[in-house]
């Protein structure tokens, strides 16, 4: 599946099912409750943090599907290509970064 299909497929997901999209200001939030699930799940599996009995309630990849859904709603909902954003960030590490870890 393509950046561009996935951005589609959330823009559809929203204007039918979801009844629009949540201000751009309430998905920044909803992004940082995700991170933070993502570190939750994170800290009790690589860190140094336990879990407790029915702490993760889901997996390291379904926190970060999670991330990455809110975040294609903000690109979404604010116009970002993210095919062209990533490609950009590519290129900047080619360039710019080309000899930075050497
Ligand atoms: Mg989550």
């Amino acid at each position: 599946m393509e950046i561009r299909e996935v951005q589609e497929m959330c823009d559809e997901w929203i204007r039918t099912i979801g009844k629009g999209y949540f201000s751009p200001l309430t998905n920044m939030v909803l992004l940082t409750e995700e991170v933070g699930e993502l570190a939750r799940v994170m800290a009790r599996t690589y860190g140094d943090q336990v879990a407790k009995e029915g702490d993760l309630r889901k997996s390291l990849a379904e926190e970060l599907a999670d991330v990455f859904w809110v975040t294609v709603c903000l690109a979404n909902q604010t116009g970002v290509d993210l095919t062209e954003a990533f490609e950009a960030g590519m290129e900047k590490r080619r360039t710019r970064d080309r000899n930075r870890f050497s």
